[in-house]
């Protein structure tokens, strides 16, 4: 009995003799976590992931105030990013530096973001709540990837958004660098170095199907010229409207759809200047492109037309076969870089291949855009009184 007491007796001492070099070493001592101090626990958690990750790359592990120390890893062209908590150690997800009433604004900001950069076929997937995220902290902005997501037609590069903090900056809980300038990445902001076929439409305005063909060309982050009839116009003029509202241009596709040949100059030259009155009573600007109906022209007519004779490389016949899936199969299989692809928006099957073309010829890396954008891309200038049949840079 006696020996037990005196045992019990010790167990206090014994303890304080224990604890006191911690307790001297370490002035911060926290209770919650004993006798460890919140660095140690957040230095620990930090060295955990670090060996963790020994496979990767370190490319950054730097602190942000007292709110975080950030640790970025790559490997194989992927990053992989990590916000330990200064307060608590723990490996937290970005989502926790976002102000909790400011959650909602956020979100919003990285959707218009993302759809104002991506086609909606793939904006419509990376918004959807189930599609995992990795954030980068950059000096200047937030960066966020969008790794191992299912698109259809498969996308070849990374997906990722760019956002620089001054779109933001009410939203994080923590201080960054603001620009003076930037701008933010936009799908229409079309790239010298990128592949980029024009795609154009003749024989309209056709109400339906050409505004249809304007919608889809939006949603693709795409332009389109059209090839319009001049006596067909002033029943089309809201349409004629709208197609030019979304960046796409208009040329004119004759007076009256007769072919050019059987046709006497002084007569043509006549018809010529009417469509561009009634374009320029409707738009207010100059018809500047000329198609002629079936492609049929000769020297004459080049010379006797003052105007730009654009005509096409790639022909669909998609008045001829009336087939979604030969048109889309017909361009995916011989379309190339500077192409002019010749299309008609009068028939449903062009409206439903343009769909699915768009989408696939994205993801094949073309930009789709319109005659005079193709030939800025290709930087080329467009004479008068000359025939274009494609537009490829000039060696
Ligand atoms: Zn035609």
């Amino acid at each position: 009995m006696f020996m037990k007491k005196t045992w019990l007796k010790l167990i206090p001492i014994f303890l304080i003799v224990m604890t006191l070099p911690v307790l001297v070493l370490n002035p911060k001592t926290n209770p919650a976590g004993l006798f460890v101090t919140k660095e140690a626990i957040v230095e620990n958690k930090v060295e955990k992931i670090i060996e963790e990750n020994n496979d990767k790359t370190l490319q950054n592990k730097s602190e942000v105030e007292d709110k975080f120390i950030y640790l970025e890893f790559l490997k194989e062209n992927t990053i992989y990013s990590h916000f330990v908590n200064k307060e608590t150690g723990e490996d937290t997800d970005f989502s926790y530096f976002i102000r909790p009433e400011k959650k909602e604004e956020f979100e919003s900001k990285v959707q218009e973001l993302i759809y104002l950069k991506y086609p909606k076929f793939i904006a419509d997937i990376l918004v959807k709540a189930e599609t995992s995220r990795t954030y980068q902290i950059k000096e200047n902005a937030l960066v966020i990837y969008f790794y191992d997501v299912l698109i259809e037609p498969q996308i070849h590069d990374t997906l990722s958004l760019t956002i620089n903090y001054n779109e933001i900056k009410e939203c994080l809980d923590f201080t960054f660098l603001l620009d003076q300038e930037y701008t933010n990445e936009d799908g229409y902001n079309y790239l010298k170095n990128k592949k980029t076929v024009a795609l154009t439409f003749d024989d309209g305005p056709n109400d339906a199907k050409t505004n249809k063909i304007v919608e889809l060309l939006e949603q693709n982050k795409a332009h389109a010229t059209f090839f319009m009839v001049g006596n067909k116009m002033q029943y089309g003029s809201s349409t004629i409207q709208n197609v030019l509202a979304k960046g796409n241009e208009i040329g004119s596709h004759s007076y009256n759809h007769a072919n050019m040949k059987r046709q006497k100059l002084a007569k043509l030259k006549e018809n010529e200047e009417k469509t561009k009155e009634i374009y320029r009573n409707i738009t207010g600007q100059e018809l500047i492109y000329t198609r002629p109906p079936y492609g049929s022209i000769n020297s004459k007519i080049r010379e006797g037309l003052d105007t730009i004779f654009i005509t096409w490389n790639l022909d669909t016949e998609d008045w001829l076969h009336r087939d979604k899936d030969y048109i889309v199969n017909y361009v995916m299989e011989n379309v190339s870089d500077g192409d002019i692809i010749l299309m008609h928006d009068s028939y449903d099957s062009t409206v439903e291949a343009v769909e699915e073309l768009l989408p696939k010829l994205y993801a094949e890396g073309y930009q789709v855009v319109s005659v005079s954008e193709l030939a800025n891309i290709k930087e080329r200038t467009l004479e008068k009184n000359t025939i274009y049949r494609s537009l490829k840079k000039s060696q």
